[in-house]
């Protein structure tokens, strides 16, 4: 029998439902358990491929090639069971299955209505993920949004239907809800009780709550909660505010006891709790010495989360290289204005007058022409400087139009994405993919092999040849320049199993300059780190001399 979990947010959003129900996993993995973890997402849109990094943050990718919402990045920093399309559902995903069925004629001329039509089909794909794999103890359902939105009830109402059909033994509800500070420093709890009585409202009764507080509510305060919202008050915990980072929410939340309260609601057996990889990932934390900077150069630096699993990944390698690694966010626009790139890339961002300021240079991926001239120039200055540098998907294309145009002198070298018509499309689709009209349809996705060369970083940071990352893109390296590239020097260090598509390229003579066409930062962990964010790192902090 599996067990379900539901956790919803209420009183505002952002406040880490996320990281909670990702922490959850993590502690009931800890305790031996096998956990699934499924997101609701009420948006209409049907995956998030299309949605703009600038508004919904990045598209996380699964190894099946579904494109998600980035919560899924967090439940797998955080988690190990499977993700797959089926762990992300959206409303648009749900009304497009039931609009089909109802072409179809399968539903015998009935009406066909939210209930019990759409809350069906939510269930029934909430149902699928708990019966895919046959050991699956405790599926965790995050509903998006916050309770009292119109989007989310259908989800509400599939999520009370199912809890009440398996029973309150078999599926419980952890509702996250904010306790706000007003003048004075004095802690508001009407909020929460306000937002639980919006959860009843739905049919649900809270088992456990998270509230999310500046600091760690004390046992006055927890009874008032539960005396207001009829949830016990051993089931009352804080989410406080770290200052440390959000891998320490699993062990805030153990200290708490949270996973035995869960356990307990949820009628298992409290096994013994082995917790030892967050224990040692916080000892590297607070054993890190010295500092690296690292120059993101992008076109979506407003929002941090535009490259969330970028950033986490770099945090990742610090912890195993032992330093703090600075991001330091840099708009590819202010180098493309720049006439020498030093004044930018050698300066801390929006402090022309700084000295000195990156160690190494990461550009990740992106699409579309904007900021394309900053990102060569900032490759041709790691290239020339030395100073490592990782080019991620878009940021490996840029390696290879700087190797086109400053190496082999073609000024024109370009990836036809960005100029139809160039002489030289050092990056191109692949001949059969040109008439593909439909927007999606000559889209790489999800995880493909890639066979490293002897001899290069990335079989050094692999460890073995056959590499497995995930892909989303539409251009490739064009194999019509192959030989002219390697035959001036630059390394192409991996390639597609039947050697057919380039996967990685690297520089000469430089200390670690290398560019992959696939995204490794969808399986970095915060215990295990993507193995060539941990390389990139190690190179920038063994360059800079830190021991
Ligand atoms: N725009 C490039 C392509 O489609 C790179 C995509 C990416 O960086 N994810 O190939």
């Amino acid at each position: 029998m599996n067990k379900f979990i539901f956790v919803s947010g209420g009183v505002c959003s952002s406040l880490g439902k996320g990281v909670a129900a990702s922490s959850l996993g993590a502690l009931l993995e800890g305790r031996g358990l096998n956990v699934r973890m499924v997101k609701c997402d009420p948006y209409i849109n049907v995956d998030a491929g299309t949605m703009s990094p600038y508004q919904h943050g990045e598209v996380y990718v699964t190894d099946d090639g579904a494109e998600t919402d980035l919560d899924l990045g967090n439940y797998a920093r955080f988690t190990s069971g499977r993700l797959s399309k089926a762990n992300s559902i959206t409303t648009g995903q749900v009304y497009d299955s039931v609009i089909r069925k109802e072409r179809e004629g399968r539903y015998l001329g009935r009406c066909v209505q939210v209930i019990p039509h759409i809350t069906d089909e939510i269930k029934s794909r909430i149902l699928a993920v708990a019966r895919e794999d046959a050991d699956t103890d405790v599926v965790i359902v995050e509903i998006g949004g916050t309770v009292g939105d119109i989007e989310s009830i259908p989800f509400l109402e599939a999520a009370r239907q199912l809890i009440h059909e398996a029973g309150r033994t078999n599926a419980i509800s952890v509702h996250l809800t904010l306790i706000p500070e007003v003048a004075g420093g004095e802690l508001k709890t009407k909020p929460t009780q306000h937002s639980v009585k919006a959860m009843q409202e739905m049919g649900i009764q809270p088992d456990v709550l998270i509230c999310r507080a500046p600091v760690m509510l004390d046992e006055a305060t927890r009874r008032k909660i539960a005396l207001f919202t009829n949830v016990e008050s051993d089931a009352v915990f804080t989410s406080y505010n770290v200052d440390t980072t959000i891998y320490e929410i699993p062990l805030i939340f153990f200290d708490q006891k949270l996973d035995q309260v869960v356990l307990k609601r949820l009628g298992v057996e409290s096994r013994h709790a082995n917790l030892t990889p967050w224990y040692s990932m916080m000892e590297r934390f607070a054993s890190r010495k010295g500092k690296v900077r690292i120059g993101i150069v992008g076109k979506y630096m407003d929002l941090h989360d535009a490259y969330k699993s970028v950033y986490e990944a770099l945090f990742h390698a610090g912890l195993e290289c032992g330093v703090e690694v600075e991001l330091v966010k840099i708009d590819s626009a202010r180098l493309e204005e720049a006439d020498d790139p030093a004044t930018v890339l050698g300066s801390v961002a929006g402090d022309p007058s700084a000295p000195a300021g990156v160690d190494g240079v990461l550009v990740p991926g992106g699409f579309g022409q904007r900021g394309i001239n900053g990102m060569v120039k900032a490759a041709a200055w790691a290239r020339q400087t030395k100073a490592p540098y990782f080019g991620i998907c878009l940021g490996m294309q840029i390696m290879v139009i700087d190797w086109g145009r400053n190496v082999l002198g073609w000024k024109d070298a370009d990836s036809t994405e960005f100029d139809q018509d160039t002489k030289h499309p050092v990056i191109s689709l692949l001949e059969d993919q040109v008439d593909v009209k439909d927007y999606g349809g000559t889209m790489r996705l999800g995880h493909s092999l890639a066979v490293g060369e002897p001899g290069t970083h990335i079989l050094a940071a692999y460890g073995e040849k056959k590499i497995d990352e995930r892909h989303r893109h539409r251009y490739e390296f064009s194999n019509k320049y192959r030989a002219e590239m390697t035959e001036s020097g630059l390394r192409i260090a991996a390639k597609t199993g039947d050697g057919s598509l380039v996967e990685c390229v690297e520089w000469p003579d430089h200390p670690w300059g290398l560019g992959v066409q696939f995204h490794p930062e969808f399986k970095s962990k915060p215990t295990a780190a993507g193995p060539l964010f941990r390389d990139f790192i190690a190179a920038v902090r063994d360059r800079k001399g830190i021991v």
